[in-house]
């Protein structure tokens, strides 16, 4: 699943190819009318015909295409990718929506699985509401992570995966982040120090920046546009994926678990409980 760094890889890559640009018309194929959200194609046309794309930025996980009046907001979440090129015969059954834009190019999103969303909006309160702070604002404090954790009960990497803390984390950079923390997946959040905290807020800063700066992490090429760039984050992971092997530390076998409901790995020895 496309975490921050893997949005913000493809929206680097493909804001300069798109940006000024404006919509002409909305398809997508009937089946995939979940896709939109329920709303057709005809309406998501009606709403977004000739505006121009002003910027294309991102929050958290979702990708946002300003408009000059109104957003179109894209949800990769597990299979979602967006990119300019033609699809191939093969692929046209994969195609959710396009976008047809006015020099004549399309805009695809492509999507195996299909459980990828785009949002028409006048604003953007809808995902406001939802998400917590960027992971690269200033408001991403030992402060602000204590006192989001004290006042819930699950396990710190729970608190990490939820978006309405920190908008952006996955399943595998809040791993990476927990290691580089030294701290035990299964912490009780509450139990968190200040001293912690601010270990934190430094390895989120650094696993995302470190990710951003290689492309992200891809097992698999969903992410990318035109070319088949892979991200090359996958060499540097610590523990994500590493289950058995040394840890790059202290040489102790990755240990994986399940901690809410999903795949945990971490260091025994550097990690403890
Ligand atoms: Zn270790």
């Amino acid at each position: 699943m496309p975490e921050l760094p893997e949005v913000e890889t493809v929206r680097r890559h493909l804001e300069p190819l798109i940006c000024r640009k404006r919509i002409v018309s909305a398809h997508l194929p009937e089946n995939y009318q979940k896709t939109f959200s329920g709303i057709t194609a005809a309406e998501c046309t009606r709403r977004i015909k000739d505006q121009s794309i002003d910027l294309l930025s991102r929050r958290g996980k979702y990708l946002i295409l300003e408009l000059s009046s109104g957003f179109l907001t894209f949800h990769l979440r597990m299979t979602g990718r967006i990119f300019q090129s033609v699809p191939s015969e093969s692929d046209w059954k994969y195609i959710t929506a396009w976008f047809l834009l006015s020099d004549g190019s399309g805009l695809y999103f492509k999507d195996v699985r299909k459980f990828g969303r785009i949002v028409v909006s006048d604003s953007m309160e809808w995902l406001e509401e939802k998400l917590g702070i960027e992971p690269f604002s200033e408001e991403l404090t030992p402060e602000y992570l204590q006192a989001s954790f004290s006042t819930r009960k699950r396990s710190v990497k729970g608190a990490l995966l939820d978006q309405s803390i920190i908008a952006g984390l996955g399943n595998i950079y809040a791993d990476e982040v927990l290691f580089l923390s030294g701290l035990h997946p299964e912490t009780p959040c509450g139990s968190v120090t200040g001293k912690q905290c601010t270990l934190l807020c430094k390895a989120i800063v650094k696993t995302l920046q470190t990710a951003i700066d290689l492309n992200g992490t891809t097992f698999q090429s969903f992410y990318f546009g035109e070319e088949e760039t892979s991200g090359e984050f996958l060499s540097q992971l610590n523990v994500f994926g590493r289950t058995g092997l040394g840890c790059r530390v202290c040489k102790t076998p990755i240990v994986k678990t399940r901690v809410v409901q999903r795949g945990t790995h971490y260091c025994p020895r550097c990690q403890p409980n």
